[in-house]
């Protein structure tokens, strides 16, 4: 997770700034002085970037002379941060502090973005002409207390992210990793999918305790698989570093685009089930969700059907994934699940064009006009995708907080047909444009 850190003399409006940020007033701003502040660090979002925030003002210096306060604080930013956020009040201009705050950034090599603070309109806009003279660049003006400029700082902040490590990894090739509760058959299917030779040596490959990559190649697709250690290969070891699988299937849901939750067809659906798939979903990972042990199930007319209902009942959050039912055991219908896995994975980087994205948007305010909060009604200005993995998009509207979560559901559903996202979560996000 990339590291982004606010710094800047006292009084500048940090952790205004902090906790708009993080979206809740965790740390305490008070105006007694030697208030020490719960927090300093929290997670944040923007699109669909997590990162991890820094409010160096919080780290408390206040028995030091400003000076000293103002570099300790930097200090701490240089070290731990990837990008900075450099925040100066747009009110006082250029202050000693803000210079010397200034040349230590300057010095550390960091990306750093320079936002104004207190620019609460429009007209206040000249105040920024002076900041240029700090040779940070072009000054973002924003306003903590009325929480505007900030998607625009944010969307020069994530700029600087060093590259993920999904982004690293071989384009063409389909990572995805199995998840589920012990016994619902993932190394059975691992293996029948692999074929007898793979097995023994991911057996012994199976005494390490970090994943396990296996790759192979079917058509003119290449896979790798991320194991989870001891998925394969069961024992008292194993049973000891229970505790621990579920932090690894974290991990491996990371690194994976697909993420193939097993359900056991034999005792069914449960609890623990539904908080696993949950965490697939929660990372915004392509998901297929595969029936295990199919065998085991008395053929009646449209058992197939029904348990689909059962699954869907119990998913609800996961609408957008296919269904598959097999045997890891008999290996029957075993064939119906790489295709799956295929169709989620390209639709998980899909790009759709801008000029289709916003026909499909008009077309949608067309059936189904914008709702108006208090006589107020959402106009949309237009729409774009701004990332894949999960497909994700940015709806620029005349203010955010008139899209009705129900009214942005609609508009994903019309996404999701106009191009076909199956096995994949779309995210949307509505943001401010006059
Ligand atoms: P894991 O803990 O999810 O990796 O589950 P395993 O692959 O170790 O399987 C648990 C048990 O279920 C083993 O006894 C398997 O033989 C059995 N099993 C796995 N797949 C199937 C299947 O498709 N049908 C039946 N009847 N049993 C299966």
């Amino acid at each position: 997770k990339s590291v982004v850190a606010i710094v800047g003399r006292p009084n500048v409006g940090k952790s205004t700034i902090f906790n708009r940020l993080v979206g809740e007033r965790i740390s305490i701003v008070e105006d007694t002085p030697g208030v020490t502040r719960d927090r300093i660090y929290a997670d944040a979002e923007w699109l669909n970037h997590s990162f991890n925030l820094i409010d160096t003002g919080g780290i408390d210096l206040s028995d030091e002379p400003l000076l000293v306060q103002v570099r300790e604080q930097a200090e701490v930013a240089i070290n731990e941060a990837d990008v900075i956020i450099f925040l100066v009040n747009g009110r006082d201009g250029i202050t000693g502090a803000d210079e010397e705050v200034a040349k230590l950034l300057f010095k550390s090599n960091k990306p750093v973005i320079l936002a104004v603070n207190k620019v609460d309109n429009f007209e206040m806009h000249e105040l920024l002409y002076e900041f240029y003279s700090l040779g940070m660049g072009q000054p973002f003006p924003i306003s903590g207390t009325h929480g505007l400029g900030l998607g625009d700082m944010l969307d020069e902040v994530v700029k600087h992210f060093p590259t993920d490590r999904e982004d690293d990894l071989d384009e063409e090739r389909i990572y995805f990793s199995l998840i589920g509760r012990p016994n619902v058959g993932k190394s059975s299917l691992v293996n029948a999918m692999l074929g007898e030779e793979r097995v023994i040596v991911s057996d012994m490959a199976g005494t390490t305790k970090d994943a396990i990559d296996t790759s192979f190649s079917r058509d003119d697709w290449d896979f790798t698989i991320i194991d989870t250690a001891g998925m394969r290969k069961r024992g008292k070891i194993y049973e000891n570093t229970e505790k621990y699988s579920q932090l690894r299937a974290l991990k491996a849901i990371e690194r994976s685009s697909v993420v193939l939750v097993v359900i056991d067809a034999d005792t069914g659906i449960i609890e623990q089930d539904k908080k696993i798939a949950g965490y697939a979903h929660e990372a915004g990972k392509a998901i297929v969700i595969v029936v295990n042990k199919w065998d085991t199930v008395e053929k009646e007319q449209d058992s197939m059907k029904k348990f689909e209902q059962e699954v869907r009942k119990h998913f609800q959050f996961l609408s957008y994934a296919p269904v598959v039912f097999l045997s890891a055991m008999t290996k029957k219908r075993i064939h119906t699940l790489l295709p799956e896995v295929i169709r989620a994975a390209e639709n998980h980087s899909k790009r759709v064009q801008t000029n289709l994205l916003n026909e499909v948007i008009e077309d949608s305010l067309a059936i189904n006009p914008a709702p108006s909060i208090k006589g107020q009604k959402l106009k949309i200005l237009y729409a774009t995708q701004v990332s894949i993995k999960p497909p994700t998009f940015v709806v620029f509207v005349n203010d955010p907080t008139l899209m009705h979560f129900t009214y942005e559901r609609f508009l994903e559903n019309r996404i999701r047909e106009a191009f076909g996202f199956d096995g994949t979560p779309i995210k949307i996000f509505a943001r401010r444009r006059n």
